[in-house]
């Protein structure tokens, strides 16, 4: 069996306790390989070279830290298709999605954030004889905690502007997942990135949860659960780290009557079945007017029935994969089940179709649909994180913006009519931040994303990131005698 390990100061280093976990692949439900557990030799090691790769990156001139990084841009784009090879056997999602999304949408925002970093400026103010200036510094030793669903994207996602902005990074997969934030690791040490300034621990909770108790680390940025989050968050509280949470959603679509069906058909299988609905801006409740109800239901039956083609995802035809582990299969089954049991009505989604041989042990479950929703129903309600859509009925702008709105989270929506007016009026209601109109899922590195209410912390990508990955500091200069009292 294939042993990796954690990635310190550039290379591949052992674990003195020799504990390993194993990562199964979702498709098979065979192990595929295991992993070596950071234990505290690995992790204050990963910490003392952090410390010395900052040194080094940080005093380095921002043209060189971005030509350096667009290097790793261009050996993200040459290995594309083995990079995304790994990610299909680590999550069990499609290799037709992970090799036209995951490793491009990962090498653009280091791209974007090589490219800002020589324009990371500070300011300066005169005030009358004497004046001040701002300096935009780094922060030090960043962590980043990742989730399994996009795990080399969101490494990136992380290592892009925390590196472009001087930062060093310890950074932690998803134990689900572990592979693609290695293989970012060697590509950095490759391109003349310093040592230590990427480093990958690997493991689950306990390692995480060294890495947000660590008093030499600045800052974490985390990917995951609410749950996880706020935990994260208490436990960042001990030290005052800084910190950015991207955590789960419920989002809302909203179909007017005026709406293309076609493209909201488009847009509700998008956001329901993309990486067999394990995204955390999914459109899980697709409120549809009642006037279009049965145009809408009968094209996303029919589209649903035709077009997904779930299986091997490593076959170029699979369009939609395994769910992350037997686990997750069952708490999404559990979600089903509670549907039915509320009273919805399941439309597609009842039989699992026949799979080739060697699937049959994989973590599949067919895209659902339900009708008759309310939204007091437990699926209703919370993150399922699978290929679950409920379909809601509305009548009136104002009641669906509240309806809306009713939720704890705050992570996404989207709103489909051709009323240009109403489009942006129902937008600026909608308390979410991530929003699209007459589009749904886009996610491009220039845009910031992130959460309203429980579903996040700061934000990720856009320049604004750059104000998350770095602190100023103010000087003001006396230019004449100090005016002193004593
Ligand atoms: P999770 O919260 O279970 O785990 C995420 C990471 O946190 C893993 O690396 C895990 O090992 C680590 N972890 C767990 N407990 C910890 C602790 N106490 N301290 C420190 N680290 C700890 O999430 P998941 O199941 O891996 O991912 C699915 C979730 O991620 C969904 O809720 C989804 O919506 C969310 N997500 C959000 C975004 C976003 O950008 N908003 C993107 C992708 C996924």
């Amino acid at each position: 069996m294939q042993r990796h390990k954690n990635y310190v100061n550039g290379k591949y280093l052992d674990n003195r306790t020799k504990e390993c976990f194993a990562v199964i692949n979702p498709a098979t439900g065979k192990q595929i390989y295991e992993v070596e557990i950071a234990d505290d030799t690995v992790l204050n090691a990963a910490l003392e070279s952090a410390v010395k790769g900052f040194k080094a990156w940080s005093a380095m001139d921002t043209v060189n830290r971005s030509r350096i990084l667009m290097r790793a841009v261009s050996l993200l784009r040459d290995r594309n298709d083995d990079l995304a090879r790994i990610e299909v056997m680590d999550t069990g999602k499609p290799f037709q999605e992970a090799s036209t999304v995951d490793v491009v949408t990962g090498a653009d925002v280091i791209e974007f954030f090589a490219g800002a970093a020589p324009g990371i400026s500070g300011s300066q103010q005169d005030l009358g004889r004497d004046f001040y200036y701002t300096r935009r510094e780094p922060l030090g030793v960043c962590a980043g905690i990742g989730a399994w669903n996009y795990p080399l994207q969101i490494a990136c996602w992380k290592a892009g502007p925390a590196l472009a902005c001087g930062n060093s990074m310890i950074f932690k997969p998803s134990e689900e997942t572990p592979l693609g934030a290695l293989k970012l690791a060697e590509i950095f040490t490759q391109v003349g990135v310093p040592d230590g300034v990427f480093n990958v621990v690997q493991g689950a909770a306990t390692v995480g949860q060294w890495l947000t108790a660590c008093p030499g680390i600045e800052k974490i940025s985390f990917t995951g659960e609410v749950g996880t989050g706020k935990k994260i968050m208490a436990s960042a509280a001990s030290t005052l780290k800084d910190v950015t949470m991207e955590l789960g959603g419920k989002s809302p679509l909203i179909i007017f009557e005026d709406a293309d069906v076609d493209q909201a058909v488009s847009a509700a299988m998008l956001g329901n079945f993309y990486t067999q609905g394990e995204v955390c801006t999914n459109g899980t409740r697709v409120f549809v007017h009642t006037s279009i109800r049965e145009k809408f239901l009968e094209q996303l039956l029919a589209r649903t029935r035709a077009n997904i083609k779930m299986g091997d995802p490593m076959d170029p035809d699979t369009n939609f994969g395994a769910l992350i582990s037997s686990e997750h299969k069952k708490k999404v089954l559990s979600y089903i089940q509670s549907a039915k049991a509320e009273g919805a009505t399941q439309q597609c989604g009842h039989t699992m179709p026949t799979l080739p041989s060697q699937n049959q042990e994989g973590f599949f479950v067919p895209p659902t649909v339900f009708t008759d929703c309310t939204d007091q129903m437990t699926f209703v309600r919370e993150e399922v994180f699978g290929p679950v859509m409920a379909v809601l009925d509305f009548d009136t702008e104002a009641e669906v913006i509240q309806r809306a709105n009713a939720t704890p989270f705050g992570l996404a929506a989207g709103v489909f009519t051709r009323d240009i007016q109403r489009a942006h009026r129902v937008i600026h209601q909608l308390k979410a931040g991530i929003c699209w109109v007459n589009a749904y899922g886009a996610s491009p590195a220039q845009m910031p994303v992130g959460g309203y209410k429980q579903s996040g912390v700061g934000r990720e990508n856009g320049l604004e990131t750059i104000g998350y990955y770095t602190q100023v500091k103010s000087v003001y200069m006396g230019m004449g005698p100090l005016d002193s009292p004593f």
